[in-house]
């Protein structure tokens, strides 16, 4: 289509999600840092590894377990020379699976605070269609609403209006996705022909100008 500005907006969350937990160096619940290491210990052929949190106040650890009294053999090369090497992309990995953190802490805090990488992908001359594409390959803890209201400069009630007219369509379309968070894949399809502000919405979506 030659009305259509595409842009990819590939979001990193800042922080992993941070457990609460009563800390055992000074007694007070708090929101615990992963330090990005790894542990690995040897019970002759099994191995347990964990993933280490501090606390911020007195550094105190908590280990989280990724696995324990696994045999060696039971666990890919890859894996063990990640822990060995404390690989931080893996490492990173293992912080944001929200999942197995949740089967070792109740009260999980995640960050909103994100960064974004905008890509134009194609921008005709008169385009009136905005189609945005979001890459999210960590849990990010964002709400697609607050999202598109920040990164476009529209008031969430515009959204919700320009939702009822039709003029926001998403994909996968599901009625309650603004308000849930952002994930991989969602598409997001906005008319914006009798928009008066539609090249500074282009612009913030292209990541020319903040709006
Ligand atoms: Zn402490």
């Amino acid at each position: 289509m030659c009305n259509l500005l595409r842009v990819r907006w590939t979001i990193t969350p800042a922080i992993p999600p941070q457990p609460w937990l009563v800390c055992a160096g000074c007694g007070v619940r708090r929101p615990f840092r992963c330090s990005g290491k790894a542990r690995l210990n040897a019970n002759g052929r099994r191995l347990d590894a964990w993933l280490i949190y501090k606390c911020p106040v007195c550094d105190k650890s908590w280990n989280r377990p990724l696995f324990e009294r696994r045999p060696v053999q039971d666990i890919s090369p890859d894996m063990l020379a990640a822990l060995q090497a404390n690989n931080p992309i893996w490492i990173r990995r293992q912080a944001f699976d929200l999942a197995a953190l949740r089967s070792h802490a109740f009260d999980i805090e995640e960050c909103a605070e994100i960064e974004i990488a905008k890509q134009v992908l194609n921008r005709p001359d008169g385009w009136s269609i905005l189609h945005v594409e979001l890459v999210v390959d960590l849990p990010a803890g964002i709400r697609l609403d607050r999202l598109l209201a920040r990164e476009l400069g529209l008031s969430r009630a515009r959204l919700q209006s320009l939702r009822r007219w039709e003029r926001l369509r998403l994909e996968p379309g599901r009625s309650d996705a603004l308000r849930k968070r952002v994930t991989d894949g969602t598409g997001i399809m906005l008319d914006l022909a009798c928009e008066p502000n539609r090249q500074m919405i282009g612009d913030a979506a292209s990541g020319h100008s903040r709006p």
